[in-house]
């Protein structure tokens, strides 16, 4: 048995956030990454307000500032002529109501703020080339298997490993994914190519029948981050890196107004990717003993009101408040459940919701159908704070 008390599976945003909660309340962590170099794939991460508390806690609120775009209104407008349909604001409503705003980042800026500040307070404390294959565990502690056959035992063992979690595999047997009838593209436009009267404002989404488009700047204004939701009935491949092409993107948006194909026009074929979007059904419980889940591994979810990274960072801070000072961890796994299984099952369930509310065929009464639900009052989004919900 190592002296570390805490094994992480995973160095994504989640597995990130959860070791830096956890070294600032004082416990040793390692985090094992399959991937031989740490990284991020190139697109935006928007970051609600109950993010943003997480991240300040964690100390990270200079990253937020400096990296990121902070927008005051989102606008929402009609797919054919780009008239606007709704306006939410993102900024000082928000910061009045909630303490915080909403944030627009670069993942790969996130993800290298967090994974700096995990080996600032420990250079070992990320293993990359790292890939585990098995876990278990017994009285003693828990036990994580890499590939390379080296075992490392722990007292407590989180599986941050994503939508198709090895980790949650061992535990819960197999949780199928189920093709939701919808594909998207992500592509990063460089901005000051992108006409301005198209930009007003920077945030904005468009919605039509059977498909969505949501765009909104990065990297502090250099990039045009842009997601583009369409239905399709078949699709097989899981992932998010497949590659495609302006002219495959420019027909399915046939049609649609120039507020959204004169960028789409711009995109740089090699920052141009598709992929299928997949839903699992939830668990009813993330945790075993000593080996619990979080992020995607626990809840994976669909992307439609960007709050996936949001629910894996708001775990990592929760998880972290659990164990500082616990003596029985298990019992600690499983008030951090706890505190967490309600807010998740809500995210899962509105994001279902909000897949089927943006791609209406009817985009003209889009305003009366999401009266009182464009902006999150409708919905509670923002009404919980990782750092004071009681755990
Ligand atoms: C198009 C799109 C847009 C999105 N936009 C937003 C948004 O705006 N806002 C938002 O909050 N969320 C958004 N999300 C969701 C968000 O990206 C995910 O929910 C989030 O990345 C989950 O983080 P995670 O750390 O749990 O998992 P991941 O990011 O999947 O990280 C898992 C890590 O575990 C590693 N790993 C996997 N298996 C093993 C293994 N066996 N051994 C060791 N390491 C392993 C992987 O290499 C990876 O580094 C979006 C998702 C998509 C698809």
């Amino acid at each position: 048995m190592n002296t570390h008390h805490v094994g992480i599976i995973g160095a994504g945003i989640g597995g990130l956030s959860a070791a830096l909660a956890l070294q600032r309340a004082g416990v040793r962590v390692r985090v094992f990454e399959q991937s031989p170099q740490l990284g991020e794939v190139g697109a935006g991460i928007s970051l609600s307000p109950t993010a943003a508390h997480a991240l300040n806690d964690l100390g990270l609120h200079g990253t937020l500032e400096s990296k990121a775009y902070k927008p005051e209104d989102q606008c929402v407008r009609h797919w054919r002529d780009g008239r606007p349909l709704a306006w939410v604001n993102r900024g000082q409503a928000l910061f009045d109501k909630y303490g915080e705003r909403y944030y627009l980042i670069h993942r790969a800026d996130l993800h290298d703020a967090l994974a700096s500040a995990v080996r600032a307070n420990d250079p070992e404390a990320i293993v990359l080339d790292a890939r585990c294959v098995a876990i278990s565990q017994d009285e003693q502690g828990a036990t994580l298997k890499l590939a390379s056959g080296a075992s490392y035992s722990f007292e407590v063992l989180v599986g941050a490993d994503g939508s198709r979690s090895v980790v949650r595999h061992h535990l819960f047997g197999a949780l199928e994914p189920q093709y939701t009838g919808y594909i998207a593209w992500r592509g990063l436009v460089p901005l000051h190519l992108v006409p301005k009267e198209i930009l007003e404002p920077p945030s904005g989404v468009f919605v039509g029948p059977g498909h969505l488009v949501n765009r909104y700047p990065v990297r502090n204004g250099e990039l045009l981050n842009f997601v583009a939701f369409a239905e399709r009935k078949d699709w097989t491949e899981e992932g998010w890196s497949i590659r495609s092409t302006v002219k495959e993107l420019l027909d399915e948006f046939e049609g649609w107004t120039s507020w959204v194909r004169r960028f789409m026009e711009l995109v740089p074929p090699h920052l141009l990717f598709k992929w299928g979007l997949f839903d699992r059904e939830p668990l009813e419980t993330w945790t075993r003993g000593r080996i619990t889940l979080l992020g995607d591994a626990a809840h994976p979810v669909l992307p439609f009101l960007g709050h996936g990274a949001v629910l894996a960072i708001e775990d990592g801070v929760v998880l972290a408040r659990a164990l500082a000072g616990a003596t029985r961890h298990e019992d600690a796994l499983q008030r951090y459940e706890r505190a967490r299984m309600e807010r998740a099952a809500f995210v899962v369930r509105q994001s279902r919701a909000a897949g089927k509310t943006f791609h209406d065929p009817d985009a003209d009464t889009y305003k009366e159908r999401t009266k009182g639900r464009a902006a999150d009052e409708g919905l509670g989004l923002f009404s919980y704070n990782p750092v004071t919900q009681p755990v």
